[in-house]
């Protein structure tokens, strides 16, 4: 199985090293292809008014000047253009993709853009509350991700895992779940004058409240569980088709 890695935290991030060690558990045949600086809510966002560079850093290891999404582009496009992957996996986030804070995450974005492709596509993020320790996420990588991947993926579908902020011996299990939503409130804006008189305004990250619906991912990960996360992609709100079209019915 050709894997392909990236990730939104660059390619010198502690969570891609980790990430290539346990693909190479799954496989010898492992690429990365990573941004070269960290993208952390960056969205589904492609250049589109730069160009991007691709630097070759290893025999199989790629960083692009870009985001996510251009990176496992430039994978897909040209790094293995020959032989695509079987898989691509994005990650380990440093922090949590939960409830719709997946919609600003570069880390679930770039296996989006993977599942448009047609490709299996995973995210990895690893909850870090209280310390910045990978140690949960690489002692259940593998036993999570093996039976999941016997189990065909529909299209234009991917997978959300969070494994939460506990040591690997206090984590209840796994648990596939539906995405919650956090209460809005990610509002701090710090604002500043800059040396050249300029204002400017710079967003900084709260800790994010929800009132926790059973059944969620949010819920999962703070009763202590890995939480799996099956998501699609396509975004119509199915129910409101029947209301809305009889406005415009003859
Ligand atoms: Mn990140």
């Amino acid at each position: 199985m050709r894997i392909l890695l990236t990730n939104d935290d660059g390619i010198h991030a502690p969570g891609l090293k980790l990430l290539e060690e346990i693909a190479g558990q799954i496989s010898d045949d492992v690429w990365t292809c990573a941004p070269a600086e960290e993208q952390s809510g960056a969205g589904h966002s492609l250049s589109l008014h730069q160009p991007v560079r691709l630097r070759k850093l290893g025999d199989k290891r790629f960083a692009v000047t870009g985001t996510p999404t251009d990176s496992v582009n430039l994978g897909l496009r040209l790094v293995l253009a020959e032989k695509r992957p079987d898989l691509v996996i994005s990650g380990i986030n440093a922090g949590e993709n939960l409830g719709d804070d997946m919609t600003y995450s570069g880390t679930i974005s770039a296996a989006m853009e993977a599942a448009l492709a047609g490709i299996p596509a995973i995210a990895m993020s690893q909850a870090m509350r209280s310390e910045r320790s990978f140690e949960t996420a690489k002692a259940w990588a593998v036993q999570v991700l093996t039976p999941l991947l016997e189990v065909p993926m529909a299209k234009r579908t991917l997978l959300n895992i969070n494994f939460p902020d506990l040591p690997p011996d206090k984590v209840r299990g796994v648990r596939v779940v539906r995405q919650g939503f956090h209460d809005y409130n990610r509002g701090s804006v710090v604002g500043g004058t800059d040396p050249r008189g300029k204002n400017y305004y710079w967003f900084g990250l709260n800790q994010m409240e929800h009132t926790l619906d059973h059944g969620t991912d949010l819920e999962a990960v703070a009763d202590g569980y890995v939480a799996v996360t099956p998501l699609h992609l396509d975004l119509t709100h199915h129910a409101a088709i029947g209301t809305l079209a009889e406005r415009f019915a003859q």
